[in-house]
């Protein structure tokens, strides 16, 4: 019997398509269509008993007897869609690992085998963890939201695996979402020696059959615990009984290219779907939780002490203003030789890598910048070569100044390269460990760094943000922060927030054992309100002020953005499209959303492409959501240059 069927193609359309089927197809399964001149792997998200297009097309074949995507994924990855106004064809695909998205068979190929254990902890549960654990097993049949508001060290983990325990004993699966590089080989194999059945990772430096596997394993119910980054919050876990996104603040949950959506935002649907608990765990919560904690959206349990012997470090400032414009201060030397003189560990953090951030002529004002980019090339020691960071290309620095012939080219601040360098010439036997994108480009490199510091030897460790997340180094004593002030004078409104976070996560790495550490801040600006607040690890105060600021300014949280983006190499042609939209906008009889731009980006020009940006903002989503439904209705009648590029960002946060 023939049937149609609607099928979601992955092109950047938002409709979907009818095919003819012969054969038996599964709501959820993937078939083979031919589209335009090619054949696509497209997914049936419903049988039709007619069709608006006459003279349609036949699938070709179908790849999955059983269907692929459950109903329940197929609702939440529907949902998705809707919520970011983005193709479900383009959802799906990013949603499933290549080989599936290839039309190759779904069979599991090659299990890794069940490594672990089953080992309980070693130590008793202080009382708030008790407290935790308890609450949030008492509501393990239906939807309910946590802030798990646990200080840096203070057992989070051991809550997330005490209570993945009781929900594998009943039958369910865990899924837990960590930061890009906060699924270190220590998470897993905490996990591994605690759960009883097979923990699957799933992370970028996976194979495509390792992630096809991972995803089969998940989707027959096999693996009991998925660990990954954003994109496993599409992972389909017919027993899903609990969900957990680690470090809930930090950015990487945002996917910020083609399909632009929070793995964070999106958590509270797929638990919504399944009807289980939630739990958000940081130290730092974003103002996004704090204000559901507020408006009791979510639960908040606290872990406001770190167990046994550990405390939380001593944080110092260094007035840069008083000191040489070194990037070590006098005072940091000293420091550093002290802890190292104890066999202690020390780490620096600088968000810079490369040897220095500036080359230029000290005769004229000439630096160099990017030919494709607005931005200044970086120069990095052990290549000899500028590069710029945004677009990727290098070239050897010139020996001439290109403005006014001067010879006289100099390098001006510091990177981790330089940094590292600096170091081993004030501390000749002491081990460096660089932590950066240029150490860690090898697969296992990062790994092995972190298996070197784990062993506890004595050692300096220069690294960017990769340094920041989640690591347990129970031998470091001390940490120096350089460089924070830019964050300080930054534009952008959640740039305080931001560094809050990153001062108190960074800070957090220190002093884990029986041992009280020591944090000492580099800042030409020590009266900065927010200094005081990080000293005394007040961070929730610190937050409800920035909450209030934000009230009163009318800003995320207290409303809702969307930004369109434009951009073309020709500059104008961006401009004058988001012109254009504006205008389309202006006339839609929407009142309470606002529209802002448009202005240029943050960076305007990026591999030769200029960028300018569209802002709209609302205190009530629906009708934000609603204009911009109707400007896609309408945005076909705006005649766009093939050469400009735009894309709609719901909840942007850069
Ligand atoms: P977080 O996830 O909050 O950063 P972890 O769960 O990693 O904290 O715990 C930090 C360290 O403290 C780990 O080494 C862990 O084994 C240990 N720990 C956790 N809970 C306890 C406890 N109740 N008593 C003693 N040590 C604990
Ligand atoms: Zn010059
Ligand atoms: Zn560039």
């Amino acid at each position: 019997m023939t049937q149609i069927a609607e099928v979601a193609i992955p092109v950047p359309l938002h409709n979907t398509f009818d095919y003819l089927c012969k054969e038996e197809v599964e709501i959820g399964a993937r078939v083979k269509v031919p589209f335009g001149h090619k054949k696509v792997t497209g997914v049936v998200l419903s049988h039709k008993d007619k069709s608006k297009f006459d003279k349609l097309k036949e699938v070709e074949e179908v790849i999955d007897s059983e269907a692929l995507l459950s109903k329940e994924i197929l609702e939440f990855l529907l949902w998705s869609a809707n919520y970011y106004h983005h193709p479900i064809g383009e959802v799906i695909n990013n949603a499933i690992p290549k080989n599936l998205r290839n039309g190759k068979p779904a069979n599991i190929k090659k299990p890794s085998e069940i490594t672990n254990t089953s080992s309980s902890a070693n130590f008793e549960l202080t009382t708030e963890q008790t407290f935790a654990i308890t609450e949030i097993l008492k509501n393990l049949e239906k939807f309910s939201g946590f802030l798990l508001h646990g200080v840096t060290g203070s057992g989070k983990t051991e809550v997330y695996l005490s209570i993945a325990e009781k929900v594998i004993k009943n039958g369910g699966q865990v899924l837990i979402l960590v930061p890009e590089i906060g699924l270190t080989p220590q998470m897993i194999s905490r996990f591994e020696e605690r759960i009883l059945g097979r923990v699957v990772a799933v992370h970028s430096q996976l194979n495509d059959t390792q992630k096809q596997d991972a995803y089969l394993l998940a989707k027959t119910g096999e693996a009991k615990v998925i660990l990954g980054t954003r994109s496993a919050i599409f992972t389909p876990m017919p027993q899903l009984g609990l969900v957990i996104v680690d470090e809930e603040h930090d950015g990487s949950f945002k996917q910020q290219s083609n399909f632009r959506y929070s793995a964070r935002d999106l958590s509270f649907m797929r638990a919504k779907f399944a009807n289980v608990p939630l739990i958000l765990g940081t130290a730092t919560p974003s103002l996004e939780t704090l204000k559901n904690v507020l408006e009791n959206k979510l639960s908040r349990l606290n872990l406001s002490t770190r167990p046994g012997k550990a405390i939380l470090p001593e944080v110092n400032l260094i007035d840069m203003r008083a000191q040489p414009s070194e990037a070590l201060s006098t005072p940091l030397i000293a420091k550093i030789k002290h802890y190292l003189e104890l066999d202690k560990q020390v780490m620096l953090f600088i968000n810079r890598r490369g040897y220095a951030p500036i080359y230029y002529c000290t005769d004229c004002e000439w630096q160099s910048e990017c030919t494709n980019c607005d931005s200044k090339l970086v120069y990095h020691r052990s290549i000899n070569r500028l590069k710029c960071h945004h677009c990727g290309i290098e070239k050897a620095p010139e020996s001439f100044c290109p403005s006014c012939n001067s010879k006289n080219l100099k390098i001006l601040g510091s990177g981790t390269e330089r940094l590292e360098e600096n170091l081993e010439t004030y501390f000749p036997s002491a081990e460096v460990i660089r932590i950066d994108r240029d150490t860690t480009r090898k697969k296992k490199a990062f790994a092995s760094h972190l298996k070197k510091i784990n062993s506890g030897v004595p050692c300096i460790i220069v690294g960017t943000q990769m340094i920041a997340k989640g690591h347990d180094f129970s031998n470091l004593a001390f940490v120096g922060i350089l460089d924070v002030d830019v964050g300080l004078m930054s534009t952008d409104f959640r740039a305080t927030e931001h560094l809050a976070q990153l001062l108190i996560q960074v800070s957090g790495r220190c002093g884990r054992a029986h041992y009280k550490g020591e944090v000492n801040i580099q800042t030409r600006y020590p009266n900065h309100p927010l200094f005081n607040y990080v000293k005394d690890s007040q961070y929730t105060e610190y937050a409800k002020t920035l909450l209030t600021e934000r009230k009163d300014t009318l800003l995320p949280p207290y409303a809702h953005q969307a930004l369109i983006c434009a951009n073309a190499k020709d500059k104008n042609a961006a401009e004058k499209f988001l012109n254009e939209v504006a205008q389309l906008i202006n006339n839609i009889d929407i009142k309470s959303v606002e529209i802002w731009g448009p202005v240029p980006g943050v960076i305007e020009k990026k591999s030769n492409y200029y960028y300018f940006n569209l802002y709209l903002q609302s205190a009530d989503r629906s009708e934000l959501r609603r204009l911009i439904q109707t400007f896609y209705q309408h945005v076909e009648k705006i005649k766009v240059i093939s050469s400009v590029r735009w894309y709609v960002d719901i909840d942007p946060i850069e």
